[in-house]
């Protein structure tokens, strides 16, 4: 982990012990840990907290009883509220991270300006859009939702061409246990081991490929050239296209440092600034480890303030 800082001074130099930035399931249970053993903390989150999983409808690897995204998203956000140590600043969101010798200084978008002795980044990741990957040419400015947003309404008896292997495939089939809906899932050789939990659904059709050309027709129908892996061409036509082609991270701008593929990995950063959650890296983008992540940070924080970090 991160070497000890120097001393911070006073308590009462700074706005608050902790700030978070990011209200998912990382900066959530930072915040909580960070009660749990009497620190102050300012969540700053510019949606609604655990706002991810109120769009994941099956869970089957959260311990604790839960089975929705919501469900446990509803029993997150109650714990939250009730935490009197825990100042939510909801609708917000952080445009500038400073870290000197003693502090941290957090902007908002007002342009407000908090500090504490450290800070710990959550802000998780975003879809990554069809000109964000070489395997695809697709027309100018083309954005595509990502495929949990499809209704389960809309795709009965429909044909989605889905770009990219990634997890969100295996929520959308076990959220939808029911419907004929067809995944035609066209993805390159790096997903190959991604794939492996859908392959053996009937209702998913695989296509690894080298290329893909994509064109949008007359109304929401789509149509893509595919060149195989084998360098055969295929043409593809589907009733609407969704992304699985995975996330980048969000961090927001200022003192952290990135990766060559922009995640913060967190043995990388200033003394007083703590990563967690899926921003760590591109794996162990899970809720539990989400939860670990951030219950560890803030922990992290505590034993940092107290000068206890290297002595075990
Ligand atoms: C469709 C889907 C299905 C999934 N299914 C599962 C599953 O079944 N099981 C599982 O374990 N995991 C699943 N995941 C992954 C899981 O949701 C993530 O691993 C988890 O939410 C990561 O938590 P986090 O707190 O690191 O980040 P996030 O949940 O992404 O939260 C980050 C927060 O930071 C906020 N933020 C971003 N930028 C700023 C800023 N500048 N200032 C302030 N706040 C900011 C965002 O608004 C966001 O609320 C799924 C994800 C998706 C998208």
């Amino acid at each position: 982990m991160v070497d000890t800082p120097p001393r911070t001074g006073s308590p009462a130099t700074h706005d608050t012990d902790l700030i978070i930035i990011g209200g998912g399931p990382a900066g959530c249970a930072a915040a909580r840990m960070a009660a749990s053993v009497g620190m102050r903390s300012i969540l700053v989150e510019p949606d609604r907290l655990c706002r991810n999983l109120y769009r994941i409808p099956a869970l089957n690897n959260v311990l604790g009883g839960c089975t929705s995204g919501p469900e446990l998203a509803d029993s997150i956000v109650a714990e939250l509220k009730s935490t009197e140590l825990c100042r939510l600043e909801l609708g917000r969101h952080v445009t500038e991270l400073q870290a000197d010798e003693v502090r941290v200084t957090v902007t908002v978008d007002t342009g407000a300006r908090i500090t504490a002795p450290y800070v710990i980044v959550a802000t998780g990741v975003g879809p990554l859009q069809p000109c964000d990957v070489a395997w695809i040419t697709a027309p100018d400015g083309l954005t595509l939702p990502p495929l949990w947003q499809a209704e389960a309404d809309d795709a009965g008896g429909r044909a989605f061409l889905v770009l990219g292997g990634d997890r969100p495939i295996g929520t959308f089939l076990r959220a939808n246990p029911t419907t004929d809906t067809r995944l035609l899932v066209v993805y390159p050789a790096a997903d190959e081991y991604k794939i492996e939990e859908i392959r053996e659904d009937p209702r998913v059709a695989l296509f690894p490929v080298e290329h893909l050309t994509l064109s949008m027709a007359e109304g929401t129908s789509v149509t893509a050239v595919a060149v195989g892996q084998d360098s055969a061409r295929q043409t593809i036509t589907a009733d609407a296209a969704y992304l699985s082609i995975g996330n980048a991270p969000t961090a927001p701008p200022g003192d952290l440092i990135r990766g060559v593929d922009g995640y913060c990995p967190p043995t990388d950063q200033h003394p007083r600034v703590i990563v967690a959650g899926d921003l760590r890296s591109a794996r162990f983008q899970r809720i539990m480890t989400a939860l670990g992540s951030g219950s560890e940070a803030a922990l992290h924080a505590y034993y940092a303030a107290r000068e206890l970090l290297t002595k075990g």
